[in-house]
């Protein structure tokens, strides 16, 4: 017999993430996440955020992302969403959706927001295309991530309320990204510039299951 409290029970243990589809690499964020222990939902209209207990946003290109989301009429209640506390993890150009401020953005790109933080679109692009670097992350257990970059963003500040979880570190070779912030988290919003979902290293999906586990 399924009772109130089982029901609850399982959906904490396997809680439902949304991935956001509307462009990006949405089927290895959801293969992550299977891995992880969550059931994973395509969101792409204000209905699919129905019953998701968070959100993932994925890589792909945040102009596109942010003009299909518009165009979906799901910017406002992604928006809404995310102010009613939805935990949101947002990667590359996931990561631009979360931000407050952009800097290299179009001027009619628009963001969800979020996360206190001034976000720098291209940054490694503008000198790489692709980067890799181990990124120590102390809420993580075991060696550094080996991060990849691709045409990615960083942070160029973050206010009070910002966690800053990871830094490139200090490379000769790559004066640029040197000490740049590439990891964040606001409460109960995460965010990177790297491809976690690209590597079979899952710590960060399980980090963020961890985090929409406890929210739950
Ligand atoms: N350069 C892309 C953008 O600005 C992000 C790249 C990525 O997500 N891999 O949206």
């Amino acid at each position: 017999m399924v009772t109130a409290a089982s029901t609850a029970d399982s959906s904490a243990a396997q809680p439902l993430i949304g991935v956001l589809a509307l462009q990006g690499d949405v089927r290895e964020h959801q293969k992550v996440l299977s891995a992880c222990g969550a059931r994973t939902r395509r969101v792409r209209t204000a209905g699919d955020l129905a019953d998701i207990d968070a959100l993932v946003i994925p890589g792909g290109e945040s102009t596109t992302m942010s003009k299909l989301a518009v165009d979906f009429g799901v910017i406002e209640p992604l928006r809404t969403a995310r102010a009613a506390g939805l935990p949101m993890y947002g990667s590359c150009a996931g990561m631009i959706m979360l931000a407050d401020r952009l800097e290299g953005g179009r001027p009619d790109q628009q963001t969800i927001g979020g996360i206190d933080m001034v976000v720098r679109r291209n940054a490694f692009g503008r000198q790489i295309d692709s980067f890799e670097a181990d990124i120590a992350m102390d809420q993580l257990d075991g060696p550094p991530v080996k991060a990849v970059f691709i045409r990615a963003p960083w942070v160029d500040s973050v206010g009070p309320g910002v966690d800053v979880l990871g830094r490139v570190e200090s490379d000769p070779e790559h004066a640029g990204p040197a000490g740049r912030i590439v990891a964040v988290r606001q409460g109960s919003l995460l965010a990177t510039s790297f491809h976690p979902e690209l590597t079979g290293d899952h710590r960060i999906h399980e980090y963020f299951v961890a985090m929409v586990r406890d929210a739950g």
